[in-house]
């Protein structure tokens, strides 16, 4: 084992850093979710795309630079350290791409993953319904075959970015009579699509994220069936796999912890400094010891795919511990700042620029996106653990 980075990869972790200083604001703070925040996303996507940085671990063949697992790595640590504003382009670069490369045609490979390294297109994920999230093969949107066509009908719940997606990656059942596994299908819908109407759900941060979407007599062409039909199940599954090693999130905790400990370090107290209250000195501490966990643990999952093992339940304690923890640290966060943690932005009083109230109720979502705490539990304890199905 051995724990330092090659050269090569400190010259390139180098390289994004100082990419960043000079493409990000000075004041950037990160997480604008309201309009001028995806305006903004857009442009840093061209922006990244003029260095092939937009997916640069995808192969030099789709747009990419083929980088090792260790340097997306690196890749992801910065981003998230530096807090770019990847909200435009994380389904297309992260999950909805690398599906296609698998299992995608020559035809839709060339139709789609340019779009997506340029920066142009921007994805949504049109998997969860009212009534089917953790339990996702329920769904009930449905698909029928007709002439060369399928005709979607139904709705789709959480769409995240649906308002400003060009195209989604849609489940759909096409047999209602199989199994519920063995009857979905996976289909590249094209948002403009007539039929298709987008509603948004104001979120508790009171930004328009997600939304819902409603499908009425949808036609698709066959072509944007992606794979074979009803055979979306397991598609998906490398589309979810995908989606949970999403790796790096500990490096933007690391950052609020540093700014924790500036903001204790400077914050006067009892004729003193807030840093000499033992009480949130542990609490820093207890946070340092987390956050450097969450570390370790995205590692193993990059040591395993580095080595050509596709990572199982290790991404789902990945998942699980770094999205929890970050919402230990954005609470502890506000314990130390007291009531002014619970400031939002815009108050003139609000400390750390409000940053620990927009984490708290982001961290909060965090938790259930991507498959719950308790789903990556159970993952864990029938995968890792070699527990019966509970
Ligand atoms: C910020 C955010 C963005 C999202 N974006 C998208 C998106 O773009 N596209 C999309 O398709 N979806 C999206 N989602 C939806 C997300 O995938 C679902 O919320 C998630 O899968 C959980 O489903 P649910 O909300 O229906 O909760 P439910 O499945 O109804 O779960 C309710 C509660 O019951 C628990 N529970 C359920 N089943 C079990 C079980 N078997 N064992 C133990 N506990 C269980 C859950 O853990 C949870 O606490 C997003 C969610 C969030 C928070």
């Amino acid at each position: 084992m051995d724990f330092r980075f090659a050269p090569e990869d400190e010259a390139f972790r180098r390289e994004v850093r100082a990419w960043l200083k000079k493409n990000l604001p000075s004041d950037w703070e990160g997480h604008l979710r309201d309009e001028s925040g995806w305006g903004f996303a857009r442009g840093f996507a061209r922006k990244l795309s003029e260095r092939r940085w937009v997916a640069p671990q995808w192969p030099v063949e789709y747009g990419g630079l083929g980088l090792s697992h260790w340097q997306q790595l690196i890749y992801n640590e910065e981003m998230s350290y530096h807090r770019a504003p990847l909200g435009y382009i994380a389904i297309g670069v992260g999950w909805t791409g690398p599906t296609i490369i698998i299992y995608g045609t020559e035809e839709q490979k060339r139709q789609h993953l340019a779009g997506i390294t340029a920066g142009e297109t921007m994805w949504c994920q049109g998997f969860s319904e009212p009534n089917a999230g953790s339990d996702l093969a329920s769904l009930q949107t449905r698909a029928v075959r007709d002439g060369d066509d399928y005709v979607i009908n139904g709705q789709k719940i959480w769409t995240s970015g649906a308002h400003h997606a060009d195209w989604m990656i849609l489940l759909a059942r096409t047999d209602a009579e199989a199994p519920k596994h063995k009857g979905i299908s996976y289909f590249l819908l094209d948002m403009k699509s007539p039929g298709i109407t987008v509603q948004p759900l104001i979120d508790v941060m009171d930004n328009h994220s997600f939304n819902q979407v409603f499908f009425e007599n949808v036609r698709v062409p066959k072509s944007s069936l992606l794979g074979e039909e009803n055979r979306g199940w397991y598609m998906a599954t490398t589309t979810l796999d995908f989606e949970r090693s999403s790796i790096g999130g500990a490096a933007g905790a690391l950052r609020l912890l540093e700014d924790l400990a500036a903001y204790v370090n400077e914050t006067p107290r009892n004729g003193g400094t807030l840093v000499g209250d033992q009480r949130v000195r542990w609490r820093l501490a207890d946070a340092a010891l987390e956050v450097e966990l969450g570390r370790m643990l995205s590692y193993r999952v990059v040591s395993l795919q580095a080595r050509g093992v596709v990572p199982n339940y290790e991404s789902s304690t990945a998942k699980l511990y770094n999205t929890e923890m970050q919402l230990r640290l954005a609470h502890a966060g506000l314990e130390v700042l007291g009531l002014y943690g619970q400031l939002k932005p815009k108050s003139r009083r609000a400390q750390l620029r409000g940053r620990l109230e927009r984490q708290y109720l982001w961290q909060t979502a965090m938790v259930v996106g991507g498959g719950t705490s308790e789903i990556q539990r159970n993952i864990i304890a029938m995968r890792g653990l070699g527990l019966p199905r509970g």
